[in-house]
């Protein structure tokens, strides 16, 4: 099937390089695949490289300019992921690193925006993403955020392992009933929103991992980041509606965000 699809790719083509991250299932390398720079996961273990060889299925159909593209597999030694090279990395240790004087509010909102259409391309194709976070989004070249990660990608959600799940990030409903729907997506994209404009904080901070899930559920939200327009304040307090049915749509979240990307005025050359 994958063959047939022309995502089968040949290990002599492929030309390694360094290690430029850690993954939970082993080194994440860059690379080149015929002339095109790569990143390039190895999967060993046979069980694991089963599941993913499941998540790259759900990638191949997937196509979108802020959706991190999958080039193919490549089935040498386990499983091999390749895809696109996404050269500043992943969207924390980008705005840890460089923070304020070198972002401004306007590429953030370039960030929330780019999410935010990657997200409202799986709303329209009806998946689930399930583990949306900063730490899932990369950054090409061109500083265009994409989302990354389709591990736990699903058409129709079924239930996973309780403990795995990344509970600062996780709608009350999913934590509690496992409902994960596009709704719970979108409390996840507040989550990140709140990461994005607190240049990579860990949110909820000093809050212990054992007490979000309670204090969640009594109603207690995250306050503002420091300087973050009340718009997008605002934004996030929907996100995080206790019912999802009273949550945005991404599309809606969309329209709202290109009209404040509209009306930002940039700050830096960045
Ligand atoms: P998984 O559960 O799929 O193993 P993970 O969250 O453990 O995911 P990876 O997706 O394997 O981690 O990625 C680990 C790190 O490697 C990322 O945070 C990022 O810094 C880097 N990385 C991953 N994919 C790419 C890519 N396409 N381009 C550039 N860097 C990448």
């Amino acid at each position: 099937q994958l063959s047939k699809a022309g995502w089968l790719l040949d290990m002599e083509k492929l030309i390694l390089g360094n290690s430029i991250g850690e993954g939970e299932f082993g080194a994440v390398y860059e690379g080149e695949y015929m002339g095109k720079k790569v990143a390039v996961k190895n999967i060993k273990c046979d069980v694991t490289a089963q599941a993913f060889l499941e998540e790259t299925v759900v990638m191949t159909k997937l196509q979108h300019k802020n959706l991190v593209q999958l080039l193919g597999v490549i089935l040498h030694n386990g499983l091999h992921i390749v895809t696109e090279l996404m050269a500043k990395g992943n969207l924390v240790n980008y705005l840890r690193s460089r923070g304020r004087s070198v972002v401004d509010v306007k590429q953030l909102l370039r960030f929330s925006l780019d999410v935010c259409e990657g997200m409202e391309y799986l709303e329209s194709k009806k998946l689930v993403h399930r583990d949306l976070a900063a730490r899932n989004i990369l950054i090409s070249s061109e500083n265009t955020a994409k989302i990354s990660d389709f591990g736990l990608a699903k058409a129709e959600p079924k239930s996973t392992d309780n403990a795995k799940l990344p509970i600062k990030w996780t709608a009350p409903e999913a934590l509690k009933k496992e409902k994960f729907s596009t709704r719970s997506d979108v409390w996840s994209y507040g989550i990140l929103l709140w990461e994005i404009y607190s240049y990579g904080r860990q949110p909820y901070p000093k809050m212990a991992l054992k007490d979000v899930k309670e204090k969640v559920e009594q109603g207690y939200r995250m306050e503002a980041p420091d300087d973050c327009p009340p718009v997008i304040y605002t934004l996030m307090r929907s996100c995080w509606e206790s019912d999802p049915s009273k949550r945005p749509s991404f599309r809606k979240l969309r329209e709202k965000l290109e009209k404040e990307h509209r009306d930002c005025k940039s700050t830096s050359g960045s």
